[in-house]
Order: C-alpha cells, then sequence, then structure tokens
C-alpha cells in the first residue's frame, strides 16, 4: 500500500499560507504590523544582548482596547500560535522576548486613565499607561503611586503588573502587588475576566490579581487595572553615609531595619562608585568601600528625627563620614551617585544586572561573596541595590563581542544565584524570571514548580501565553 504523501505542494491558486491567515484573523485586533523591519524593533526587551533567544514574530499588534486584544488572542488561539504580551520592552529577564512565529501583543496604544477616583484613593488605568504619567495624574490630586521602578519614566503599569515590579521606596510602601487591587485580563482562549476586588479589602476568592501580579503574561494579558493611591508624602529627611568596609554598611542596614522604617535604604559598593566617579567626579575618597543612602519621609520633624536616629545607627556601624539634610534638593544632591549607579556601569561595557534577594542579615554575606566571585571569575561586579529590602544589584561589566569574556560573565551572574540561594534567599527580587532564570528555578522552587505549571495548564491548557518563560 502506498504512504500518503503529506508533503505540502506548491500553494495553488486562491489558497493561502497560515501567515496570510493568520493576518486575515487579526484584522480587527487595531494596529497589525508584518514588516520586518517594524518586528525587530519588537523581539526583545532590554535583557543582555546576545545572551538569550529572541525570535522573529509572524505579527505585531498594538491594540486600543479590551475587544482588540480579544481578536488577537483568539487568532493566534486558532492557529495554535504564540502570544507575546508586551509593555515598554523595558524587562531585565527576556520575559518579552518574542517567539519564532508568534503574535507580540504591544498594549503601548491602550495608555488612558479611565479614572483617577480621588475620594476613593484609586486609579484605574489602560495597561500602557507609564508610571511616571499615572504618578503625575495622581500628584495633581494631592495623591501618589507608590510603586517607583527606576524605569517608571518609560515602563508601562501593565509591565510592572505582570513582573510584579519593585523600587526605591518598597522597603516603607511595598512592591507593586501591594498597590493592585483588580484587573482585567484576557485570558489564552480570549474570554475577558475581572480579578480582585476594586474595595480597598476583599478575601472573597483566591488571591487571582495577586496571582497575576508577577505572571510576566504566562496567564494572560492585562488590559485595565484598578490601583491604590497615598496621599503624598510629607517633604523627606535624607541621609549618606560612607563605610571603609561593605560589612561595616550592612551591619549598619542590619541595625537600621531593626528600628526604623525609611522610605528608602539603598546601597553603592566601592567598584560602582569608582564607576559613578569616572562619570561625574563627587569627591568620594579612594578608601570608601560603600556608600548607604537613606530617606526619611515621616514628616517634618519626625522624619529629622528619623533620618538622625540612622546617622546615630551608621556612626555606631562604623560609618567614616555621614551627612543628613531635611531640605529636599540637597537631599537629591546628596544621593546623586545612586541615581547614576546603573548608567556609569553601563559605560563600561554590556551589563548583566542581577537582582538576587536575600535575609536582611545575610546582606554582608551576599556582598562578601560576590566580591570573591569577582576576583575568582575575572570579571568586573558592580553592586548596588535595595539594601533595606536585600534585594541587591550585583551587575556584571562584560564585552559582549568577547566570547570568553561572555563565558565568564554568564558564570559569575550563575554563581551570584547560587551564593544567593546557599544564603536562603530568591533568585529573583524584582525583575523577574523571564529566560534569565528558568535555570535556576528547580534549585529554589522544588516541588512548588509542580504546582506552578499546575496552574499555568490551568489557566492556559494550550500553552500559548507567553511560552517558556517565569515557570
Ligand atoms: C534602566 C532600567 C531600570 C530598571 N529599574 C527597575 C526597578 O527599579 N525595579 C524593577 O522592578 N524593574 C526595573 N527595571 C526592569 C523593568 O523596567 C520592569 O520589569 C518593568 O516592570 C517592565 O515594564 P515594561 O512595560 O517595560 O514591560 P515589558 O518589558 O514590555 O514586559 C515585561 C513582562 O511583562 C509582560 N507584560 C507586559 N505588559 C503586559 C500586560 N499588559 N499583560 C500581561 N503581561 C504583560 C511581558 O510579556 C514580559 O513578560 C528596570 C529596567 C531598566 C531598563
Amino acid at each position: 500500500m502506498a504512504s500518503e504523501d503529506t508533503t505540502p505542494g506548491p500553494a495553488l491558486p486562491g489558497q493561502r499560507s497560515p501567515s496570510a491567515t493568520l493576518l486575515a484573523g487579526l484584522a480587527g485586533a487595531g494596529d497589525v504590523v508584518a514588516d520586518p523591519d517594524v518586528l525587530e524593533a519588537y523581539r526583545r526587551d532590554q535583557a543582555a544582548p546576545g545572551l538569550l533567544a529572541a525570535g522573529m514574530p509572524a505579527a505585531l499588534v498594538r491594540p486600543t482596547t479590551t475587544a482588540e486584544v480579544q481578536v488577537a488572542v483568539r487568532a493566534a488561539a486558532a492557529h495554535g500560535v504564540p502570544v507575546v504580551p508586551r509593555g515598554a520592552g523595558s524587562g531585565l529577564s527576556g520575559g518579552a522576548n518574542a517567539i519564532d512565529g508568534c503574535v507580540v501583543v504591544s498594549l503601548e496604544r491602550m495608555d488612558r486613565i479611565v479614572e483617577l477616583d480621588a475620594a476613593g484613593l484609586t486609579a484605574t488605568v489602560q495597561p500602557g499607561v507609564v508610571n511616571a504619567v499615572l504618578g503625575t495624574a495622581a500628584a495633581a490630586e494631592g495623591l501618589w503611586y507608590a510603586p517607583d521602578p527606576a524605569s517608571r519614566e518609560f515602563s508601562t503599569i501593565g509591565g510592572n503588573i505582570a513582573t510584579n515590579a519593585g523600587g526605591l521606596c518598597c522597603v516603607k510602601y511595598g512592591v507593586t502587588r501591594d498597590a493592585l487591587l483588580s484587573c482585567e485580563v484576557v485570558l489564552a482562549d480570549g474570554r475577558a475576566v475581572r480579578v480582585g476586588h476594586r474595595t480597598r479589602k476583599g478575601v472573597a476568592g483566591y488571591d487571582l490579581a495577586g496571582l497575576i501580579c508577577g505572571s510576566e503574561g504566562t496567564l494572560g494579558i492585562v488590559t485595565e487595572a484598578t490601583v491604590r493611591l497615598l496621599p503624598a508624602p510629607p517633604r523627606s529627611s535624607t541621609l549618606a553615609a560612607t563605610f571603609s568596609s561593605l560589612v561595616d554598611a550592612g551591619e549598619a542596614v542590619a541595625a537600621i531595619v531593626r528600628r526604623v522604617r525609611p522610605s528608602m535604604l539603598e546601597l553603592l559598593d566601592r567598584t560602582t562608585l569608582q564607576a559613578v566617579q569616572e562619570l561625574e567626579p563627587l569627591g568620594y575618597e579612594d578608601d570608601v568601600h560603600a556608600v548607604l543612602f537613606a530617606r526619611s519621609d515621616a514628616g517634618a520633624d519626625a522624619g529629622l528625627r528619623e533620618i538622625e536616629l540612622i546617622q546615630e545607627l551608621c556612626d555606631a556601624a562604623g560609618a567614616t563620614l555621614s551627612v543628613v539634610s531635611d531640605d529636599e534638593a540637597e537631599g537629591r544632591a546628596i544621593t546623586v551617585a545612586r541615581q547614576l549607579a546603573y548608567p556609569a556601569l553601563e559605560r563600561k561595557g554590556t551589563t548583566l544586572l542581577d537582582d538576587v534577594a536575600v535575609p536582611l542579615p545575610q546582606v554582608p554575606a551576599l556582598l562578601a561573596g560576590v566580591e570573591r566571585i569577582a576576583v575568582d571569575r575575572d570579571v568586573l561586579i558592580g553592586t548596588f541595590g535595595h539594601a533595606g529590602d536585600g534585594n541587591m544589584h550585583p551587575t556584571v561589566v562584560y564585552d559582549h563581542r568577547d566570547a570568553d569574556a561572555v563565558l565568564r560573565a554568564r558564570a559569575a551572574f550563575d554563581a551570584i544565584v547560587a551564593l544567593a540561594l546557599e544564603l536562603g534567599g530568591t533568585v529573583s527580587g524584582e525583575h523577574g524570571v523571564g529566560l534569565l532564570k528558568t535555570a535556576h528555578l528547580d534549585a529554589e522552587l522544588g516541588d512548588a514548580r509542580g504546582l506552578g505549571r499546575a496552574i499555568k495548564d490551568a489557566w492556559d491548557p494550550a500553552g500559548t501565553m507567553n511560552p517558556g518563560k517565569a515557570i
């Protein structure tokens, strides 16, 4: 018996290629783009170039409504092709990297603030609203949207929710999940559901809004969100303190968090400080091995008292110099090195930015271990970050054109992640797993990874929502 020939023959007149039928299905999904030059710009996020896979999408859609997102998701589902949601593409873990043949759903045009309810202290926004734009709108009402990733001027609320983004003031006000009340999500089969509660408290059912927060686009696409606003904080007071040893700085952090709730507690190591001083000489002495920056927004007098207590704790831990100010402009001036940390390291080469977090007492051990890894692996690593949360950014700087340097950088990065786990920490404190850290998930999650995958299967049985990321 002759076997059946399943090789596709040449397209017959009137017969359409799969991508043509996909494109036809996407009609009604807003702006639909198949131009390879445009698609190129939507293939990857800001994670270290060359280290992570970034496929070529079949199409990009830029919807403006939930209904258009539903059209896109249904068309992709009908063709069995992956959907990759995308905000501003500022992610640092490859979460928004495209997959060959996928549909990239960019939420950038869903950028409307739907409602700012000053009396109810909430804002309802489309996912493409940039974090700082919401901040400005809230400030106009005397209110404040607290989550403040360093990317707040360009990253979107949808992306912040999908990565559960953190920032400098998390140490007092929590991360994006703490600000999210409810959201509308388009599921893998195209249904739109609302999860969470618009009320400030609400415990009916499982916390599905909390689940969506940090799910990196693998469970559905956030098409609207209601977030919590706060009264604008009063004027802040600021401290900068230098240390001749990282361990002393780590001990100061441990002492501070036991006594005070600062609204910022950040640390910079010597390598980062040197890079900053090459970019902008700020007059730090050569023997400074760590700088600590703290802020208090407890109010005029209370804030100053709090920051002076932090100063005493720094001095007791061996600070070589400490200054405080209750003037906001001066406060910004004495913390400028923190703002310059990442740009300064970026100037020295390609950066592989880590975001491990460890229990607070382990911060000094993490910092010392990272220094050892830099020596052992012969790589430059500058460390800065959110010391008050135990969430640090050891940043490996390398030359991405040098294959050996790339290998050493990746090995150093993996060693830092392993060290954080040894210290009882997590592989990602705020940037998410994306593609970058999936290899480390078993070590951290153990059997819980299977539970996570079961949730993924229940929400997305065909596995088309941003597959291969996050879990
Ligand atoms: C200079 C710089 C500084 C940074 N600082 C910080 C920081 O301080 N703290 C911090 O946490 N991060 C920081 N980041 C990382 C990044 O900005 C955050 O992860 C941010 O939340 C990503 O938002 P985005 O809009 O760019 O999302 P994208 O990068 O486009 O997407 C991120 C992930 O979310 C998914 N996604 C996007 N939109 C949606 C949606 N509407 N529905 C479902 N899934 C979606 C994507 O598929 C992807 O998995 C920084 C990045 C840079 C470049």
